[in-house]
């Protein structure tokens, strides 16, 4: 069985120790970065020759036992001056300087020329001083296997220093050897590789650094300290990337569950940090930072009776106060922002950006309104409202309106949305949650659609619909909204709404009337065109393809809200002389319709699909009317001119220019003789381009 099954058939993951891959002399492993910059072993089947050696040295399915299940416990602190060069004050200088002294090799990392982080064995006291552990950084295993193990053979003195599952792999290459002396150090996880690069880049424009110094934080953040091949020193405080390896952002999921962190453990000796710890420690010197070393074995009381002397200070402390620190703890709970992270750098997003806005939930614009009712057309509008902030570049949050109506469910399952978990707020019941999960949102956005529709008054909806939770400060938009149903002017309700409505900063409405009333109210608002016509084409492309529906090649699309306003349609197909698909609008009550042939598209996919496929549209829906527009189809719309809803429908036909193809009846329009009469839509597009321009740019400037 290949190493990565073995692992899986475990429920383990690789952690990318490169020990496989080292072991086996068939060049069945090769060790690749995965695309969240973790290194994972991948196995050539035609080159394995099943010997197993890659298992058993694998420390993820091998784990030699090395060290006492109740080690002796200290708190220490080095004497000033005596530290390695660029690393923070630690013991482990201190274990170096004795190795060296007795004529033995220390194995620890350095920073390479191309700024990776690699385990390198020397015993000259300069290149030792320039090791250091940077746990924020991916440290590389790489072929040092075999350098340690020559050494180790001819009969030399090996000390080496890494993090607890190193050793382990460590152990498991050499096998069982007196002059191999361990120290494993705290550890967090392994960061990934891919972050750490781009970071550097992003950050300081280079991956030549000659030493980079990683404090990892306190009370005001992780400060990071860079020197650059040409001397230049970078000073970056409250670092974002030490604070995304801090919470556990960029880490290996692989690490999440470390069955190396607890007793017994790999080293001789464990050093950690005691940081604010420290405080515990009764020592009237104790200002910085305090370690603690882990005596494991008898090797690791040899190395600490060597060095002890020359600590500026150390005392016992109790095993079971250390058990509690995190890094003692096998559980390493990945950062829950951590997929919006990923998915936010696939996008081509800079990491910083990245890193800061999973982390503290930052977001360019949220929207509320309609956006997962049970609606095509209104569906699909918020859809294309969202898809137009994405391409702009826009971290997108879609907030679902709270409600408290009595029999309503009060935390609703999410409908399968087109949107990525990571765009969708988590439900709010109440206006305070509300208010805090959208703190971190610089624009917020209601609308389109018919959002003010005074038969939502009564509802905890409408607040939602007039941003109420946004904060004050906050900028706050209304995009193609509408009132919907007509407006009662003094009405006390709708004056209330209007109130709510003057605090948005910028409001712009689908129509005429809607843009009167605020008027009316002393509210400017501007004419906007549905979002539908906004964003890119390919967003429908990209609908269409997922849908699995079949049309016809030539068919009347018969969309109907009200199946009862196309009454009599059959003329108009006499007319084009091809037959019909009716199809209700997913919110339509096939039952009030006895008897009329309703074909179910079930999805906003196949919706967009079979009006881009249609040969004619027929409609009493606005949304469609749009799509009719957008696709370039022959259409007539069919609806009482006073309707409610009806105002965005008299607005958009009359801006293009296509009133007379607007009827109250099939036989009104039928009477007219239209229905195979040509619409000039090259003449309608440069209209379209025209307002569409406006639009973009309304909306573009009215964000922060
Ligand atoms: S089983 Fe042997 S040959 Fe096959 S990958 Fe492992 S070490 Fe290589
Ligand atoms: S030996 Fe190391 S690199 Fe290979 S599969 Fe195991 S953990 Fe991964
Ligand atoms: S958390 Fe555990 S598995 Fe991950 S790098 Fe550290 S010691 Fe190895």
């Amino acid at each position: 069985m290949s190493i990565t099954a073995e692992l899986e058939k475990r429920g383990k993951g690789c952690i990318g120790c490169f020990v496989c891959e080292n072991v086996c002399s068939n060049g069945a492993i090769k060790m690749i970065l995965d695309g969240e910059g973790y290194y994972r072993a991948t196995s050539d089947a035609s080159l394995c020759k099943s010997c197993n050696r890659c298992l058993e040295v694998c420390p993820q399915i091998t784990l030699p036992l090395v060290g006492t299940g109740s080690p002796d416990c200290y708190a220490v602190k080095v004497i000033s001056g005596m530290l390695i060069e660029n690393s923070v004050e630690s013991p482990v200088s201190m274990f170096a300087k004795w190795m060296l002294s007795r004529g033995g090799h220390v194995c620890a990392t350095v920073l390479d020329d191309n700024s990776d982080f690699v385990y390198l064995l020397s015993n000259d006291e300069g290149i030792v001083k320039s090791m250091g552990n940077f746990k924020c950084i991916c440290r590389e295993m790489r072929g040092i296997y075999g350098i340690i193990d020559e050494k180790l053979k001819a009969g030399e003195y090996v000390l080496f220093v890494g993090c607890p599952c190193h050793v382990a792999a460590l152990r498991n290459y050499v096998g069982e050897n007196d002059h191999l002396y361990a120290l494993d150090l705290s550890c967090g996880g392994q960061p990934s590789k891919t972050a750490y690069r781009d970071y550097l880049l992003e950050s300081f424009g280079s991956l030549a650094m000659t030493d980079l110094l990683f404090d990892n934080g306190g009370l005001f953040g992780g400060l990071l300290v860079a020197k650059s091949a040409d001397d230049k020193v970078m000073v970056s405080p409250n670092d974002i990337y030490i604070t995304a390896y801090e919470r556990r952002l960029i880490t290996d999921v692989n690490c999440s569950d470390c069955q190396f962190a607890s007793v017994p453990r790999q080293g001789d000796l464990t050093v950690g940090c005691l940081r604010d710890e420290g405080r515990l420690v009764r020592y009237e010197d104790s200002r910085g930072d305090l370690d603690v070393v882990m005596v494991n074995t008898s090797k690791g009381e040899e190395m600490f009776t060597g060095v002890r002397d020359e600590l500026a200070y150390f005392r016992p402390v109790s095993f079971d106060y250390l058990k509690t620190l995190d890094w003692m703890s096998s559980s390493h709970p990945l950062n829950e922002s951590r997929p919006r992270f990923h998915n936010m750098t696939n996008r081509g997003i800079s990491f910083v950006r990245s890193a800061d806005y999973s982390l503290f939930k930052r977001y360019d614009v949220g929207i509320t309104g309609f956006w997962r009712n049970n609606d095509y057309g209104g569906e699909l509008s918020y859809y294309a409202l969202y898809s137009l902030f994405r391409d702009m570049g826009k971290e997108v949050l879609m907030i679902e309106y709270r409600n408290n109506i009595e029999g309503y469910p009060s935390n609703p399952t999410f409908l399968n949305t087109m949107y990525p978990s990571d765009s969708l707020l988590r439900w709010c019941s109440t206006l305070e949650d509300q208010q805090e999960a959208v703190s971190q949102v610089y624009n917020l956005i209601t609308g389109p659609g018919p959002i003010w529709d005074r038969r939502l008054l009564d509802q905890n909806s409408i607040g939602c619909y007039s941003l109420d939770f946004a904060p004050i400060w906050r900028n706050k938009i209304s995009v193609s909204s509408t009132f919907g149903s007509p407006v009662r002017r003094n009405d006390e309700d709708h004056l209330k709404l209007m109130e709510r409505i003057g605090k948005i900063d910028r409001v712009s409405v689908s129509d005429l009337n809607s843009r009167d009333v605020c008027k009316e109210m002393g509210i400017e608002a501007e004419i906007m065109l549905d979002p539908i016509f906004l964003c890119n084409d390919t967003v429908f492309d990209e609908l269409i393809k997922t849908s699995r529906a079949d049309y016809p090649n030539w068919f009347v699309l018969s969309y109907a809200i009200r199946p009862n306003s196309l009454h009599g349609a059959e003329k108009i197909y006499d007319a084009l002389g091809f037959g019909a698909i009716n199809v209700c609008s997913s919110m339509t009550d096939p039952n009030k319709y006895d008897g009329y042939p309703i074909t179910d598209v079930y999805s906003v996919e196949n919706w967009v699909k079979a009006i881009k496929k249609s040969s004619f549209v027929l409609t009493d829906s606005y949304h469609a009317l749009v799509l009719a527009i957008l696709f370039r189809k022959p259409f007539l719309f069919i609806m009482k001119k006073d309707a409610s809803h009806g105002d965005r429908v008299a607005t958009l036909l009359s801006m293009l220019g296509l009133e007379g193809r607007h009827f109250e009846s099939v036989d009104e329009a039928i009477e007219a003789n239209v229905v195979n009469s040509d619409i000039d839509y090259d003449g309608v597009w440069d209209i379209l381009d025209s307002k569409r321009k406006d639009s973009i740019k309304w909306i573009m400037e009215s964000l922060v």
